[in-house]
């Protein structure tokens, strides 16, 4: 198939996307939310867990550390999502994996199955983040790790409401306006999802209405 920059992907109103053929295999590739939201907080508390017990990081460095990973997630996502995710498919390869990790949400925004990555991906991931900051600052990585995987957890639970409610008359509204502008007016802004803020420091803020 050719593949298309995501800002001239049109949304579908059908509910649900495809990724393989083969019905077992598309299966495979689905979840409802609330699976990986789940694992990813029992996954947090268990590498905190762990680094009490087996090393010396003391409880003041949690406090600390547990945020500072938040954060960093939550610059994370934003990076990802709009360099990664939306990448331009100059080649079959690009656009397969832009396609098939965003491509596919923006195509089917209504597609609830599609909101976080299969259970296998989350183990994965879990574990892949923790080697690579367990690299990066060795046993602090038990303190932020965790906190890294709240704020993809919060992530998920962010983009789980948005898609699947709608605005609600809470905090949350203003996440679902700036989500679905990004979706429904201009996918080159609002790349943020679980915050506006590296919207507002990069610049991508959706723009005001003149007048
Ligand atoms: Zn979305
Ligand atoms: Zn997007």
């Amino acid at each position: 198939m050719d593949y298309k920059p995501i800002n001239q992907i049109q949304p579908k109103n059908s509910v649900r996307g495809k990724m393989f053929d083969n019905p077992v295999l598309d299966k495979l590739t689905t979840t409802h939310a609330a699976i990986p939201i789940t694992m990813l907080v029992l996954f947090g508390f268990g590498f905190l867990y762990w680094g009490a017990q087996h090393t010396f990081v003391t409880l003041e460095t949690y406090a600390m550390l547990v945020p500072v990973g938040i954060l960093s997630w939550t610059l994370f996502e934003y990076l990802m999502h709009k360099h990664l995710y939306h990448m331009l498919p100059t080649n079959k390869v690009k656009g397969w994996i832009q396609y098939n990790m965003h491509g596919l949400h923006h195509e089917y925004p209504k597609d609830k199955s599609r909101l976080a990555m299969p259970p296998i991906m989350i183990i994965l991931i879990a574990f892949l983040f923790l080697g690579v900051f367990r690299l990066l600052m060795g046993d602090y990585a038990f303190a932020f790790t965790p906190g890294f995987l709240f704020g993809y957890a919060g992530y998920l639970f962010v983009h789980y409401i948005v898609h699947a409610y709608r605005p609600p008359k809470n905090i949350f509204k203003t996440l679902w306006v700036h989500h679905a502008i990004h979706h429904y007016k201009d996918p080159d802004v609002a790349f943020g999802v679980s915050s506006p803020l590296w919207d507002y420091v990069f610049g991508t803020l959706p723009k005001k209405k003149k007048g």
